[in-house]
């Protein structure tokens, strides 16, 4: 439930990565931004960086300390730049965006933001649960603030897609675009093995060989009705039945 989700930025400094942060937010379907102490906000340039995701500034929630912004959340998830040798435990980004996601589904959650500069204090990790590091390159660990947002708002939002059925497997438009029976590929694969004679292709190659390392490639592609046509069309044309309909694509 991104709904259950808030963002918290802490003390944000440059009003253009508050911006950011909404526009990262909504980008990803969260839209719940709780603002420390902003140093300034409402600021022309945090909306223009917003640019569509206005609505998450209006209605961010402007607090004077994080324990306020964290009201009602039953876990709460501190992000650092740098690995620390302290007592939570501690996981990266793939990891934060499921245990959000799986929290969510009953309980309010927060993913708390430090400063530019100096990110979160001492005190304010002891109010977090988890520590969120998102993994780096080892020469510089401290992603800009838009953009670490950005990565754990992604994160989040693929951990709720997850075990939703992926868009292109879903049903096919077309009867034509659904998989090939194996008797279509049985036909495909003797259509072949009569072309590749008529064009004197095998000579002294092992026909048998071949014709296992083709079923190879088709196993793997998986073609559908529409793509076997196809091939077959294309066998037809090199055996010089050129006079045939050709089929329509689309
Ligand atoms: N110099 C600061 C970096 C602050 S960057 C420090 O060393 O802590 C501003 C904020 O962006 C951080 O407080 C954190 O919320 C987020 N951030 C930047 N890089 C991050 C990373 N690799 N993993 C998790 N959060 C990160």
């Amino acid at each position: 439930m991104l709904d259950n989700i808030r963002i918290v930025l802490v003390n944000t400094h440059h009003p253009g990565n508050i911006g950011s942060a909404a526009r990262a937010m909504k980008n990803m379907g969260i839209t719940r931004l709780y603002l420390v102490d902003p140093k300034n906000f409402p600021s022309f340039e945090a909306s223009q960086r917003a640019s569509s995701a206005s609505d998450v500034l209006t209605n961010a929630v402007v607090v004077d300390t994080l324990a306020e912004a964290l009201t009602g959340c039953s876990l709460v998830c501190g992000t650092t730049a740098r690995l620390r040798s302290v007592k939570w435990p501690q996981v990266d980004g793939r990891e934060c965006g499921e245990i959000i996601h799986a929290e969510s589904e009953q309980h309010e959650v927060a993913l708390v933001f430090g400063r530019e500069r100096s990110g979160l204090s001492n005190d304010e990790l002891e109010l977090c649960q988890t520590l969120v590091n998102i993994t780096t390159g080892e020469a510089y660990s401290s992603l800009n603030l838009g953009q670490a947002v950005q990565v754990l708002a992604y994160e989040i939002l693929m951990a709720s897609r997850q075990g939703e059925p992926i868009e292109t497997q879903s049903e096919p438009k077309d009867e034509k675009d659904v998989l090939a029976t194996n008797d279509q590929l049985e036909g495909m694969y003797n259509h072949y093995v009569d072309a590749l004679t008529d064009m004197n292709f095998f000579g002294k190659r092992n026909p048998e060989h071949i014709m296992r390392k083709l079923r190879c490639l088709y196993g793997r592609a998986r073609p559908t009705q529409r793509e076997t046509q196809i091939l077959r069309g294309i066998l037809s044309y090199a055996q010089g039945r050129r006079t045939q309909t050709p089929e329509k694509e689309d």
